[in-house]
């Protein structure tokens, strides 16, 4: 049994990774007998990951907030608070804050061979970003 006390710093997401502010905080470190990586990501209204995708896929459970994903070629989902989206190996995606909206998930990924956990790609413009989402419930 290991104790983490809330004293890691909260990291801010880097600007290559992501467009507006985004913060970070480490839920589950990969370790030599895990390959759990799990975080608590914070983005402020407007705020949103680049393209990216994850070598073992990656679920998303939003505790706060309204928030935007998106796979390429498909839509723009709407997700809130008890909200899981499950992204598969590969899949290219984003996901951020609605642009009104803080939005808060939880990240879970197992890192590959080499301890990576995503590959990025472009960000994603302000008129990707802007496109109209898919209606809820629809
Ligand atoms: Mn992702």
């Amino acid at each position: 049994m290991q104790v983490t006390r809330n004293r890691i710093e909260t990291m801010a997401g880097r600007s290559e990774w992501f467009t507006g502010a985004v913060y970070i905080d480490a839920v589950a470190a990969p370790s030599n007998v895990s390959r759990l990586n799990a975080s608590s990501v914070h983005f402020t209204p407007g705020a949103r990951t680049a393209w990216h995708t994850h070598p073992n896929g990656q679920t998303i459970y939003v505790t706060e907030g309204v928030g935007r994903a998106r796979r390429r070629g498909g839509p723009i989902e709407i997700i809130g608070p008890g909200d899981r989206v499950f992204f598969e190996p590969g899949e290219d995606h984003w996901h951020g804050a609605a642009p009104d909206r803080f939005m808060t998930h939880l990240s879970m990924v197992e890192v590959d061979d080499q301890g990576n956990s995503a590959t990025w790609g472009a960000h994603v413009s302000d008129e990707e970003y802007a496109a109209a989402p898919k209606p809820e419930g629809a």
